[in-house]
């Protein structure tokens, strides 16, 4: 069956610049792995009137409503008092809470304050949930074919008090379904591109899901399948990819999950071949990129940045009158400078990067954004003009994608004319 949920997260600190809800994240990759949904998120302020609102209004729409924090045992910790009331329920005093509070300060040489007896109030007909990491308990309530759980703030006190005591209880009801999950990457496409045609295809697919999200230099496709076994749902999701893996084509550089660089990394090490760089306006940003990849230094050797006129015939052998005559952002001078990064390396394959990143140095002819990829390899040197929207920081991140995509191509096209 499939289930609904929201997460209430309950603190002023929430609302502020400086604190974020982060404990909704991790339930909410928990319940998508039992095949919940989570359709809506609040976050509420220390302010009683509002948390008995939000938490009325999630149960009348929700089958699963969680709330984390504001269980402690201050003025300002208003979860007991307005969950109670939104349910329409009696606060009950539990003296083993109470027992178990006093003994534990008694463990650290405390006096418990009085104040930490509020903690031993739960709504009338919870099942508490035992924390041993702290002193705030939890509650899960059953009102018919609904669960709601009250959880407290602290991620390590939530957490496994949501995995020990919660899950089990959430698994019985939603019965046995199995999620597989695929994140697919495209590039060279924008959002609604990459959804027109996707979409046909996953709204073929029964109880799948599916969202589109957009990176500064890539679309990413995320498809989850339920089913009710572990085989169907991976068979089923390995079909879903291999569909739109056949839609999107060379465009699709990743079916699992895999980063750009992670994808080069493959493609070389596949070869036992190497790579070098020569970068211009990126600053380098490329060469970070390839070794952000882990045992990088297997087919990565050496990469310069060279900025000026200068530099690029010093340590590239870019020639003088090319720079005179086309200037530094052109295909003739990008070709060079892959050239000559190749043969001074020795690498197999070399890319090379020149363009404008902006604000200032554009022209008509040449305007901001303007790159210049040359790639070389044992076939000889080819370059490409791109054009790259945006500020200089995207310009210069969208350049570095344009770079390793070239690469990437260049290495799949070697290979199949192998
Ligand atoms: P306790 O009795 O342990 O104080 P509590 O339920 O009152 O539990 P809060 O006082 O609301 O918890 O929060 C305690 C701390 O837990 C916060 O300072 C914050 O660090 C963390 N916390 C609370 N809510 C969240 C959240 N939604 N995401 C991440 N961290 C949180
Ligand atoms: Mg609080």
């Amino acid at each position: 069956m499939q289930l609904s949920a929201e997460i209430i997260a309950i603190g002023s600190e929430l609302l502020g610049p400086t604190r974020v809800d982060t404990n909704s994240l991790w339930l909410t990759e928990q319940l998508n792995d039992i095949g919940v949904e989570v359709q809506l998120k609040t976050i509420v302020g220390d302010d009683g009137a509002r948390l008995e609102e939000a938490v009325a209004d999630a149960v009348k729409r929700a089958d699963i409503i969680i709330t984390t924090g504001g269980l402690g045992p201050t003025e300002d910790d208003i979860t007991r008092v307005s969950t109670a009331k939104a349910l329409g329920r009696e606060l009950v005093y539990h003296d083993e809470i109470e027992a178990v509070l006093r003994e534990r300060f008694q463990r650290w040489g405390r006096k418990m304050p009085e104040i930490n007896k509020r903690q031993a109030f739960i709504v009338e007909g919870a099942e508490i949930l035992e924390n041993p990491r702290g002193s705030a308990v939890g509650m899960l309530l059953e009102l018919g074919a609904k669960r709601i759980a009250i959880l407290p703030g602290p991620p390590r006190e939530n957490q496994p008090m949501f995995t020990d005591f919660v899950l089990p209880r959430l698994k019985e009801l939603v019965g046995d379904v199995f999620v597989a999950r695929r994140v697919m990457k495209i590039v060279g496409l924008g959002e609604s591109a990459v959804d027109e045609i996707a979409a046909p295809i996953y709204n073929s697919v029964e109880r799948a899901s599916t969202s589109i999200l957009f990176n500064k230099t890539e679309v990413e496709l995320h498809v989850s399948v339920r089913r009710d076994s572990r085989k169907e749902a991976d068979a089923d999701a390995d079909e879903l990819a291999r569909r739109l893996s056949d839609a999107f084509g060379i465009a699709m550089f990743s079916t699992n999950g895999e980063t750009m660089e992670e994808v080069i990394g493959r493609l070389l090490r596949e070869r036992s071949e190497t790579l070098a760089l020569a970068e211009s306006c990126t600053g380098g940003l490329v060469a970070r990129r390839v070794t952000e990849v882990a045992g990088a230094s297997a087919y990565f050797g050496e990469g310069v940045v060279t900025y000026s006129y200068e530099a690029k015939v010093r340590l590239l052998g870019v020639r003088q009158e090319t720079l005179d005559k086309f200037g530094a952002v052109s295909a003739e001078c990008a070709e060079e400078m892959a050239a000559g990064i190749r043969e001074r390396s020795g690498a197999d394959h070399a890319i090379s990067i020149t363009g404008i990143a902006g604000p200032d140095g554009g022209t008509d002819e040449k305007p901001v954004g303007t790159v210049f990829i040359a790639y070389a390899g044992p076939n000889g040197v080819a370059s490409r003009k791109f054009f790259l929207p945006g500020d200089r920081y995207l310009i210069r991140w969208r350049t570095s994608q344009a770079a390793l995509d070239v690469l990437r191509r260049a290495l799949l096209k070697a290979s199949q004319d192998r």
